[in-house]
């Protein structure tokens, strides 16, 4: 007798969790010093995109004691690894906890860049791919605007 699959119950945390991160880390043979730990926790707890600097900011803030360096070579090191992303923006670079493929939103008037997953229609998919002659196999979109008055 066919079960119905179990509904998905994870939660965000268990899904995208810090422990996910560094377990990558370990199977990319990533040493999971002090300094990276404390990069990767602020990463996602604060769910955001963030400049080197604002990183190094918030853990001082929060009387963690590390360097600007440290901060900056953990995140590059990270960011080639591929275990967080990283976005080029014209003020610098910024860096965020997730690693899928996701689109972003940004703010117009406050510039916040927020994560969000869309999915493209399937036709819409096959059109691209008859004009461009290439398989998708995934895509990212950058939308920006405002936020509509209530
Ligand atoms: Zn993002």
């Amino acid at each position: 007798m066919a079960a119905h699959p179990a509904p998905n119950t994870a939660t965000n945390s268990e899904t995208h969790g810090v422990d996910l991160a560094y377990s990558r880390c370990k199977d990319l043979g990533m040493r999971l010093s002090r300094q990276r730990r404390m990069v990767l926790e602020l990463l996602w707890d604060e769910r955001d995109h963030l400049s080197a600097r604002d990183i190094f900011e918030r853990l001082n803030a929060k009387g963690r004691n590390i360097g600007h360096t440290s901060v900056y070579q953990n995140l590059e090191a990270l960011q080639s690894a591929g275990v967080i992303e990283c976005l080029d923006r014209a003020n610098g670079r910024l860096y965020g906890y997730r690693s899928d493929p996701h689109s972003h939103i940004t703010c117009l008037d406050s510039g916040a860049i927020q994560d969000l997953d869309v999915e493209l229609p399937a036709e819409l998919l096959d059109q691209i791919e008859k004009q461009t002659g290439y398989r998708i196999e995934n895509y990212t979109l950058n939308l920006s605007g405002r936020r509509l008055k209530p």
